[in-house]
């Protein structure tokens, strides 16, 4: 059965043998994808390594170095983002701090931060999940107010804007990914984007003196990316999902991976699906507006609404399903009609069992956060979603409201 993956980026075998080719023979691929991604983001300097993690980890020791205050050892986090984010703060010997979330914006609960102590806090780092922008400008005066650095997390939000700013430019240091299911992938990879030379010196000395990926690793992963081009199609992606080795949809607290510099073999693909960039926006973007017109009048979920000023550059579409249990019966209806529905990330912040022991005692409750833990749900808004996708969608979710309390098994067409 065809079967729409949760998230991807579309990676034709053209354009899969062109980024190779540049990976291979372009000695200064690497340079212009930093560069390319700076330029993006408004910055005037680039920095690739080999995950958003490692970027997020030299980000913040840059961060610590340039502050030079030994008394800011906190790094305020959404309470609601992804794991390697407080993974990272801790690999950078610093300490997370939860702001809760407002489960109608996907954005940080503004009154939530006034409740931190300031002159303990190195920085804050923006989430924009989804693709969806948080309040940037915001969190910037904020920042900026407090004396505290902003770490602008785009991580899945390359092509998203706000105020007319891209999403990766506010604030102190941008990171964006290049992870599978962002907006653009090779795979594995992250960047920083940084303007102030006092920071961006200190990134600079710490990348030069990471090793670089193995060749035989960016081998593989340029193997993988073959793969990834072919079974990423609905048609093929029913028989992927059942791969139990590629692991997909799993989250995993992790915090043991190397700190490396990107290799040129993948910068191509960046390259390449950069300059797609702002179609894959605007295809992902029509897909969510479709969504949106075809949920009007399904009561079984809410949508999350972008901020005023958001030009959102979707990863997924974010909904909130009632509650837990409607919520696990409408993606096993979804998934059944082989639509890639998922429920994102298991837990709030502040119930992720590794980060027990390390919390303050003010951020272990909540609420806004685990209310979108507990209720939200993705779907796939990426460009193999076929013609039909927001109806379909629709259908399967009214059916649901509707009362069936058994979802209907999908007939294989
Ligand atoms: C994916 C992601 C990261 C980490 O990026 P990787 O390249 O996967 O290490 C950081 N922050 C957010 C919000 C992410 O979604």
């Amino acid at each position: 059965m065809s079967f729409i993956a949760p998230a991807g980026t579309p990676l034709p075998v053209l354009l899969y043998a062109s980024a190779l080719l540049e990976g291979l023979t372009d000695a200064g691929a690497t340079a212009k994808l930093a560069r390319t991604l700076a330029q993006h983001s408004g910055h005037t300097r680039g920095f690739l390594f080999s995950t958003g993690r490692a970027a997020m980890v030299v980000a913040l020791e840059a961060l610590r170095e340039a502050a030079n205050d030994p008394r800011r050892t906190e790094v305020i986090v959404s309470g609601y983002t992804c794991y390697s984010v407080p993974a990272s703060v801790l690999r950078a010997g610093l300490r997370p701090r939860l702001c809760d979330v407002d489960p109608r914006t996907l954005s940080f609960d503004l009154d939530d931060l006034q409740r931190f102590d300031a002159t303990r806090v190195l920085a804050v780092v923006s989430a924009n999940l989804y693709g969806l922008p948080n309040a940037m400008d915001q969190l910037e005066s904020w920042a900026r107010r407090s004396g505290v650095a902003l770490l602008d997390d785009a991580a899945q939000a390359l092509g998203a804007r706000l105020a007319n700013r891209p999403v990766g430019g506010f604030g102190d240091i941008g990171l964006y990914s290049l992870d599978k299911g962002k907006n653009i992938t090779s795979l594995e990879g992250g960047a920083l984007v940084v303007s102030t030379p006092l920071i961006a010196d200190a990134i600079e000395r710490r990348w030069q003196a990471l090793p670089g990926v193995k060749a035989a690793h960016a081998l593989v992963t340029a193997a993988k990316l073959a793969a990834y081009s072919l079974l990423l199609r609905p048609s093929l992606y029913g028989i992927t999902r059942k791969l139990p080795f590629l692991g997909l949809g799993l989250t995993r607290y992790e915090d043991d991976y190397p700190l490396l510099k990107y290799p040129r073999l993948l910068a191509g693909f960046g390259n390449r699906l950069y300059a797609r960039l702002p179609e894959l926006t605007r295809i992902r973007r029509a897909n969510a507006e479709r969504l949106r017109e075809s949920l009007r009048n399904v009561s079984a979920v809410e949508f999350v609404a972008p901020l005023p000023g958001a030009e959102p550059g979707y990863t997924r579409l974010p909904v909130l399903a009632r509650n837990p249990e409607s919520r696990s019966h409408l993606i096993t209806a979804l998934q059944e009609a082989g639509i890639g529905a998922t429920a994102s990330y298991p837990a709030a912040l502040c119930d992720v069992p590794e980060l027990a022991n390390i919390l303050h005692e003010s951020d272990r409750r909540l609420p806004g956060a685990r209310d979108i833990a507990a209720r939200i749900m993705t779907i796939p808004v990426h460009p193999y979603c076929p013609g039909d996708h927001a109806e379909k969608v629709a259908q399967v979710l009214l059916r649901d409201a509707t009362g069936s309390a058994v979802p209907a098994r999908a007939h294989s067409p």
